[in-house]
């Protein structure tokens, strides 16, 4: 229950994260609430029906929650997140000591705080994967052009030359970050052997295989390496929603969501 100034009425409202809540007038006779309670008995269970069902959808639907950590395989190091929502309309993302992430600005809005871990992720994999592949690439004598970092859904990197002459340019997934090293390092030189040779023909997986010999048994490592990426990346609506549901999903599922219109009824002893 809490007092508010400026209501003059009590508002009985449900929210996903603190149930039941009773907002009445400064001053207002806390005697009167149980019977008001009692007076709205069968709207407070439907609301309590309502909330539980939301919980249990926001529960199978972690895709839509700002995650609480970031797990990076591929350098070993897991990121915690702090979030603090702000109405700020940009998100803001700072790096802070002890691998830890401030995310601040409107942190309901899952495309926003998805798109800005998305661009913080992209720049993290520029930074170590592109040294990466110069090492393996100079270890190996393999040449090659410039490296870009790319979100793609279906690959995990790409190797190609725009003109004859030209270097080749090796494309890799920003999702690299997330999948054990030992599998980045294979996708590297896959691709750093696609300098030498642009298809999958037997030439090639022998010159793979002359550089790292268990390539087969890691390309077929790297087939269920999609588990390792995190649901939070992409947008999904999961295959069927429940009947009873709202259109709208809560804009904000980190905060407080109102289920119901707030049921607003006058009280006598409320009347200032
Ligand atoms: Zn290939």
């Amino acid at each position: 229950m809490r007092e508010s100034r400026r209501t003059k009425h009590v508002h009985l409202r449900f929210s996903i994260r603190s149930g039941l809540e009773v907002v009445v007038p400064v001053g207002f006779d806390r005697d009167a609430i149980p019977a008001l309670l009692e007076e709205k008995a069968r709207w407070i269970e439907r609301a309590e029906r309502e909330v539980e069902a939301q919980r249990a959808l926001l529960d199978s639907w972690p895709h839509d929650r700002l995650p609480e950590k970031i797990e990076l395989l591929a350098v070993g190091e897991t990121w915690g997140i702090d979030a603090m929502s702000t109405d700020a309309r940009r998100m803001s993302l700072r790096e802070h000591a002890g691998h830890r992430l401030a995310v601040s600005g409107p942190i309901g809005e899952a495309a926003r705080w998805r798109s800005a871990l998305k661009r913080w992720l992209a720049d993290k994999a520029g930074a170590e994967l592109e040294p990466w592949v110069e090492r393996e690439a100079s270890t190996h004598r393999l040449r090659h052009g410039p490296v870009t970092i790319r979100w793609q859904k279906t690959r995990w990197g790409s190797c190609s030359r725009r003109a004859a002459a030209a270097k080749p340019v090796l494309s890799l997934n920003a999702g690299l970050l997330f999948l054990p090293p030992h599998l980045v390092r294979y996708v590297i030189l896959h691709e750093l052997c696609h300098t030498t040779r642009m298809d999958h023909s037997p030439a090639f997986w022998r010159r793979l295989e002359r550089i790292e010999p268990a390539a087969e048994a890691l390309r077929r490592e790297l087939r269920s390496a999609w588990r390792f990426v995190p649901s939070w990346l992409e947008a999904q609506l999961p295959a069927r929603l429940p009947a009873q549901l709202p259109a709208q999903l809560p804009a904000q599922p980190m905060a407080a969501a109102v289920l119901t219109a707030p049921q607003r009824f006058d009280s006598a002893a409320g009347r200032t």
